[in-house]
């Protein structure tokens, strides 16, 4: 499988800096790539322009949240089908920062996944554990219970690892950990599915260029999902170059 690179760029870049930084992935990926998919996140508010910067590149576009209906009296939401419109393939759900910020619970999450599936775009569903929960070695009960509760019964989605300790701390998972937790989420893919081998697993966690290399290349790690360094086009294109 091709690996999948993505960017969250969070509740950063004004609207030229987000323009500018799509464009400047586009002259570096005017067509897709044999070896990976890249893919970008901007803030929703900047989602449809983007997503017009780089139409007909290799550069694909996804949302950083998206509701569970379809549409209604939920404001400030961002629906499916509204992403969708907008011209994004992607959507990331459940990210640690809206599990602990907007208390979305697996329920949630799963709700949102399959909402999106629903109108044709590709689920990145996050889990990940928290630094406590890690140092009490309870690291797979806690994602094994997200996996279970906020995948979707059907569909085609990716699956992130972001061990929340790791995200936005510069700390990153050994490379060990990251084996071994990929290898656990591989395994409990396989009790639902016929072909687990099909769902990609990233890992995320303040992944760099200077990182990307050894995580790429560890077995079941099937991209990255980056937040901070997908801020910049070269750090976030040497990423890419690492796969
Ligand atoms: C993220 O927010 O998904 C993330 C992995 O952030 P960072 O790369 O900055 O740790």
């Amino acid at each position: 499988m091709k690996k999948l690179i993505a960017g969250n760029w969070k509740m950063n870049t004004t609207k030229a800096e987000a323009l500018a930084l799509a464009q400047a992935l586009k002259t570096k990926l005017p067509k897709a790539a044999a070896n990976f998919d890249l893919v970008i996140s901007p803030p929703a508010i900047w989602l449809t322009s983007v997503a017009d910067a780089v139409k007909d590149s290799g550069v694909q576009v996804g949302a950083q949240d998206g509701h569970t209906q379809e549409k209604g009296a939920f404001t400030g939401n961002i629906a499916a089908p509204m992403i969708k419109e907008a011209g994004a393939s992607y959507v990331i759900v459940g990210h640690s920062e809206r599990r602990q910020h907007h208390q979305e619970d697996n329920a949630t999450v799963k709700a949102k996944a399959e909402a999106s599936i629903k109108n044709g775009l590709i689920p990145i569903v996050c889990v990940g554990e928290v630094e406590a929960e890690r140092e009490a070695g309870k690291q797979n009960d806690v994602v094994g219970k997200q996996l279970a509760e906020s995948l979707p019964d059907a569909g085609h989605y990716v699956v992130a690892y972001e061990p929340v300790w790791a995200i936005g701390t510069g700390k990153t998972a050994s490379a060990q950990d990251v084996k071994d937790m990929h290898a656990f989420i591989r395994a409990e893919l396989a009790k639902k599915l016929d072909r687990p081998e099909t769902v990609a697993i990233l890992y995320g966690g303040s992944v760099k260029s200077s990182n990307a290399k050894e995580i790429l290349s560890t077995e079941n790690v099937d991209g990255v999902l980056v937040g901070g360094a997908s801020l910049q086009a070269d750090e976030f294109w040497a990423i890419a170059q690492a796969a």
